[in-house]
């Protein structure tokens, strides 16, 4: 299957030509150029939403595996109430997850991150304020961000994060930049849980294993009540259909930690 950043270059490259066999074949006219750029940028601005388009970095999905081995990934944390009772289920069922800890809620709980290290989770940054506007700012902003997440984790933790996973899944050629800068790992998502747009709980369990392949990679919020009963019931699914969790960074194939 054709990656969406080809099928975007592809889709760049039949726009010139149409537009240069319309102008040598005297058909040209304003509306069909207009439709092409619109169809082009809404192409663009789509794989911006999408971290694993490609379009503007490389990001790691899903692991290469042909292995019932899958992960799961929680964003937007650390939360006072909901993080420890994520951290009872994983323990109770001996699972390795990852954590993309946004450093607000990081400097407002820093033992539950000392917690998930000593559980031997992975944490990941996901930037210092999440804010609505990350996707627009320039890349000294989005460094400035990252770096701080970056130093304060470390401060608890004595770790400097390799993964980054962008707020929103978007990407940009800032962002792009910024994280070569910073020289991270960018990580996304294969199962987009969807765990906070007011789905019910059982429709989101429905999604999630529904779409459970080799080297899935689960995006979950550790920040809300629901949360609960949809982990468990995922990781009990699961476990009967045979799959085993491991900790994404090894279904990834990379580093942790700088
Ligand atoms: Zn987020």
């Amino acid at each position: 299957m054709l990656a969406y950043k080809n099928v975007v270059l592809l889709l760049l490259a039949c726009s010139l030509i149409i537009i240069l066999l319309a102008w040598a074949f005297a058909f040209l006219n304003i509306w069909l150029v207009l439709a092409l750029i619109l169809l082009d940028i809404g192409c663009l601005i789509g794989g911006s939403f999408y971290v694993c388009s490609g379009l503007y970095l490389h990001a790691h999905c899903k692991g290469d595996t042909d292995k019932k081995q899958i992960a799961i990934t929680f964003d937007d944390g650390p939360h006072a109430d909901i993080t420890p009772k994520v951290l009872d289920i994983l323990k109770l069922h001996d699972i390795k997850a990852g954590f993309f800890l946004i450093g607000k809620n990081t400097e407002k709980n820093p033992e539950i991150v000392k917690r998930m290290l000593d559980e031997g989770h992975l944490i990941g940054n996901h930037s210092w304020s999440h804010s609505n506007f990350f996707g627009f700012w320039c890349t000294k902003k989005v460094v400035a961000s990252l770096r701080k997440n970056e130093d304060f984790i470390e401060g608890i933790s004595g770790k400097r994060t390799n993964l980054f996973r962008p707020p929103f899944g978007v990407t940009n050629p800032n962002i792009a930049r910024a994280a070569r800068l910073l020289d991270y790992a960018v990580t996304g998502w294969s199962i987009r849980s969807l765990d906070t747009m007011g789905k019910s709980n059982e429709k989101i369990i429905i999604r999630v294993v529904k779409r459970l392949k080799p080297g899935s990679v689960i995006l979950f919020h550790d920040n809300h009540e629901g949360i609960i009963p949809i982990l468990e019931s995922v990781i009990k699914i699961a476990v009967a259909e045979g799959y085993t969790f491991i900790s994404p960074d090894k279904l990834l194939n990379i580093e942790a930690y700088k």
